[in-house]
């Protein structure tokens, strides 16, 4: 018998996954080339060459009894600080070794945060729509996900529907920009907006609201549109980032958390974030990719390649008469469905076209749908026929 929490989450388990495995079979039946899969965030870009160089590098040459070994919890001193200093060379900052914790992807690191931070019934805001298994992490440690609305056509955070939700019990906001799955990267000034209050409402309750900054799409922005350094905004912030989407390495879960000392209590929750590292039964992050990011990090993201397909993808679907959301960062695209029930607007994608979008009410907002355009770009131009027929088929 599997226990009741576990039922509630396998009954809402991901719907993209499912998405996904259903296109496998959808290809068998049609042929790879003539499924038109957009559902999962797996970039269809390489690994730096770099990487690859490392890793061949790191395992001829660097003590094998090092490189596969037990390290700190944390992570490797040294990687830590070539992240450290990586960071203070782009955001002038003052990190060392100790404001990090490697993790196991930016999902690793959520889940580490959440368990340093919250006590049962602690509550988490996101902004909705938001990547689907915020409510999951931070259930795993009894926490509630509390949900904030977007403004309806910016997707930037409802400030005064924000200040309606935060509560005694709100422990942490998350937010997450460049967003997934928006597309969109909140301008400093929204970000200065959210500090504004987050300070207020923390003076009012005696007690921090950290804002947790998911930001594993932070490279990936696009037309020179600058992605702040919240820590910068707003002082009780904590970072969490990873390496699999910036440099394509989503199954080798690699990742980081910046605990700055100036946050609240920061010692402290260093410390707890290096035991729930090791309890979580994670233990620490996978040692090679360790080694690996501390020799790679300033590699670039392949923003040029997602940009090709964001050009082509946002420019047909809106000539095509579909409602989008220009997507500024990330690799995603918002947009409308073109009937109420965005989920039969999906069934009509796929049944017709072969085409896998995700209906938006996965992320806690129906009536859009998601297309992840981390694809090849021949992906792209195959599916925009389809995509013209079904907008067609709704008179757009
Ligand atoms: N946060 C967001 C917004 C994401 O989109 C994802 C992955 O898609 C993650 C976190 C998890 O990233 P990782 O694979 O590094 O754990």
């Amino acid at each position: 018998m599997i226990s009741d929490k576990m039922k509630g989450f396998v009954a809402n388990s991901s719907a993209i996954r499912a998405m996904f495995e259903e296109g496998k079979k959808m290809a068998a039946v049609y042929g790879a080339d003539h499924v038109y899969d957009f559902s999962l965030g797996n970039p269809n870009v390489p690994a730096p060459e770099a990487v690859k160089e490392a890793v061949i590098d790191i395992v001829t040459n660097e003590d094998p009894v090092l490189v596969h070994g037990y390290m700190s919890n944390s992570g490797y001193e040294d990687v830590r600080g070539a992240l450290a200093e990586h960071l203070n060379g782009l955001y002038g900052t003052h990190y060392t070794d100790s404001n990090l914790v490697m993790t196991v992807g930016a999902a690793g690191g959520l889940n580490v945060i959440f368990k340093t931070l919250l006590n049962p019934g602690d509550e988490v805001l996101t902004v909705t729509p938001y990547f689907v298994e915020y409510r999951a992490y931070a259930g795993n440690f009894d926490g509630v996900l509390v949900e904030c609305a977007a403004d309806p056509v910016t997707f930037f955070p409802d400030i005064a529907d924000m200040e309606k939700k935060i509560s005694k019990k709100t422990r942490a906001v998350i937010l997450n920009t460049p967003n997934n799955p928006t597309g969109v990267v909140y301008p400093a000034s929204v970000i200065q907006e959210v500090a504004d209050l987050l300070e207020r409402k923390s003076r009012e309750y005696g007690a921090p609201i950290y804002i947790v900054s998911d930001e594993p799409y932070r490279e990936i922005a696009y037309d020179g549109v600058e992605v702040p350094w919240i820590p910068s905004i707003y002082r009780d912030t904590i970072v969490g980032s990873s390496y699999s989407k910036t440099l394509s390495l989503p199954g080798e879960r690699i990742g980081y958390l910046v605990i700055p000392s100036e946050i609240t209590d920061s010692a402290n929750v260093m410390a707890a974030a290096n035991v729930a590292t090791r309890i979580l039964g994670f233990v620490n992050a996978p040692s090679l990719m360790q080694r690996v990011v501390a020799r790679c990090c300033a590699e670039k993201a392949n923003v040029g390649y997602y940009d090709r397909n964001r050009k082509l993808l946002y420019g047909s679907l809106t000539e095509y008469g579909y409602t989008c959301v220009k997507p500024d960062g990330a690799f995603y695209l918002w947009m409308k469905s073109p009937e109420e029930d965005e989920r039969e607007f999906a069934r009509k994608c796929k049944d017709e076209e072969q085409i896998l979008l995700v209906p938006g009410r996965n992320f806690g907002c129906a009536g859009f749908v998601r297309i992840a355009y981390c694809v090849s770009y021949e992906t792209i131009r195959n599916s925009l026929p389809g995509f013209k027929r079904v907008a067609e088929s709704y008179g757009l």
